[in-house]
């Protein structure tokens, strides 16, 4: 798809002029050469902690990744959900405070105005050492000095499960018995069909644009949670009443379907028709963010982190999404098994999302440090990243990451030819 033609904002002849230039000599090049020839510089990003920026001191964790990883590119996570840190199991390999932590449900670490918001409004840590300081500003001012670029994410939940299960309970998704999706203990997704739901995105990334001048959002919230199978019966909704009203704006009687599907989870056509609405509705939200957050800062980065081994599963279909991302991130940490085995899939996962995906999305590629990964296993997942025509790659995570795990990225980096 010509990249012109999703965008909604008017293209200034010098984008055309640009975009129509890379297509021409893409044209005449090799494909070898094409894939060897990033249209900007190789990104190698991490994420961070705000428990981590305050235990170990954010000028210490950037001279380690950049030192040790190369690392141009670092983001917050503003939004985190529920979860053990560090991921699974074992304790941080350099944190001087604590050895574990525990995440809290969907609190942001930046400082937000609740006069920006609309109905739903961030919700503080309950920590005070995390809730008195604004860690998006001093992440900002950090990579800024330093001439990283610098993002910030908002990880699966956009609230927690207290509130999507109370005063937002009319927001949550609903599974096809029209309970609250309740496919994970901790997740309680709300509908993307809900305008709520979009305001509140709209006005967290306007906030965001306006007080930290981020150069890309991250998003891998739930969009719809997983039907497994990609079956109504087995797992996530959305049934909710929006998602019926928008339905029937596009023609589609959603309870028509629902009843059908009780009866018959396999029953077509409205299996199809459902499947087909999830993507539908997950590509509409992106659309409609993308020319929001684009209105409010031209070059903004949209990223969608691909979260899942089985986006169809979960309502997303890339190339309906596509249109509306200006790059992708690839949750794949197969080095984290330690199992070489493993790294053949990943390379035909990251060729085969490079073939699906138009050729000007910037991919960026996860490499998992922490776990059972080795420096060997890093550094080929690297390698593998850049033969694969990545545009990036991605830390899976500091803080898990001992510091031998970080130098196998460097090294990659460097047998990969990339300039660091
Ligand atoms: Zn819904």
């Amino acid at each position: 798809m010509h990249p012109c033609s999703h965008d909604l904002s008017e293209p200034t002849r010098r984008d055309f002029l640009k975009q129509a230039g890379t297509a021409a000599a893409a044209a005449v090049l090799p494909r070898s050469l094409r894939a060897a020839e990033p249209r900007r510089p190789f990104e190698v990003s991490a994420s961070l902690y705000a428990w981590e920026l305050h235990d170990e001191g954010v000028e210490q964790v950037l001279d380690n990744v950049q030192q040790m990883s190369a690392v141009n590119s670092v983001y917050l996570i503003g939004v985190m959900h529920p979860e053990r840190r560090p991921f699974r199991e074992g304790t941080f390999p350099h944190n001087p405070v604590r050895q574990t932590w525990m995440a809290e449900d969907a609190r942001c670490y930046w400082h937000p105005d609740p006069k920006k918001y609309g109905r739903i409004k961030p919700r503080l840590s309950s920590n005070d050492w995390l809730n008195r300081t604004d860690w998006a500003q001093v992440l900002r001012d950090a990579a800024r000095k330093r001439g990283l670029r610098f993002g910030i994410e908002q990880s699966h939940t956009l609230v927690d499960k207290e509130r999507a299960e109370g005063e937002f309970a009319d927001l949550a998704q609903r599974n096809i018995h029209g309970e609250i999706t309740h496919v994970r203990d901790w997740l309680r997704p709300l509908c993307p069909n809900n305008p709520a739901t979009l305001e509140y995105v709209r006005a967290m990334s306007a906030e965001l644009i306006a007080n930290y001048g981020m150069d890309y959002f991250q998003l891998c919230m739930i969009l719809f949670d997983e039907s497994v199978d990609g079956r109504p019966d087995r797992g996530g909704g959305c049934f909710c009443d929006a998602c019926k009203r928008t339905a029937k704006e596009a023609g589609l009687d959603l309870g028509k379907i629902q009843a059908t599907l009780l009866a018959d989870p396999v029953a077509q056509p409205a299996l199809g028709e459902w499947q087909e609405f999830r993507f539908q509705s997950a590509a509409r939200f992106y659309q409609a963010l993308h020319t929001s957050i684009h209105a409010l800062k031209r070059d903004i980065d949209l990223r969608y982190n691909l979260h899942m081994t089985n986006p169809l599963d979960w309502g997303v279909k890339l190339t309906a999404m596509q249109p509306y991302l200006d790059s992708l991130r690839v949750m794949d940490y197969s080095e984290q098994e330690g199992d070489p085995a493993l790294m053949g899939k990943k390379r035909e996962r990251l060729a085969g999302l490079r073939r699906e995906l138009r050729r000007d999305l910037p991919i960026i590629a996860c490499v998992g440090c922490r776990l059972k990964a080795t420096p060997e296993l890093l550094s080929e997942g690297v390698q593998i990243s850049v033969q694969t025509g990545m545009d990036g790659i991605a830390l899976g995570h500091y803080d898990g990451a001992t510091f031998p795990m970080l130098r196998g990225i460097r090294a990659g980096l460097v047998a990969a030819k990339v300039p660091v």
